[in-house]
């Protein structure tokens, strides 16, 4: 990302947010150079991300899709959707910057419950059931056991 006023390619995000239509995410970047702040808009279908299921197939990564997870998972807690927004943001933050062009969907629901964690025990309890295919008691209980309640 070019700085309009010198020019220089390293910036640095000081804000990241869904654009309105959800299509894009709207960044402000400040230069590195001479400190000016621009915004810019990075479409999510620049850089397609494959998302590979347990069975086998693949399908686009949908934000959106993960957003229906997470709202489900956080319905009733005390979190707001502009949180779960920021969460999913960080995950593909790490992504893209990771150069990441595929991922299986066990490693992007861990990425979700890793930062759910940290937001609501309930809420990630809820996601790891869908997520997780709990094959048993044992694993259930284990899970909660990370848990710090
Ligand atoms: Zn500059």
């Amino acid at each position: 990302m070019r700085c309009p006023s010198c020019g220089n390619i390293e910036s640095k995000v000081v804000d990241s947010r869904p654009s309105e239509d959800g299509t894009a995410i709207r960044r402000r970047r400040e230069c590195l150079d001479c400190g000016r702040r621009f915004t810019t808009y990075e479409r999510l279908g620049d850089n397609p991300l494959i998302v590979i299921k347990t069975d086998g197939s693949s399908e686009a990564y949908d934000r959106q899709k993960l957003m229906r997870g997470l709202l489900t998972a956080c319905a009733k807690r005390p979190i707001s959707p502009e949180q779960i927004a920021s969460l999913i943001d960080s995950i593909e933050t790490e992504l893209r910057n990771a150069s990441r062009n595929e991922i299986r969907s066990k490693e992007l629901g861990d990425m979700a419950l890793a930062r759910l964690a940290k937001l609501d025990d309930v809420a990630y309890v809820r996601f790891a059931s869908v997520y997780k295919d709990f094959q048993n008691v044992e694993e259930f209980a284990s899970a909660l056991e990370g848990l710090r309640l």
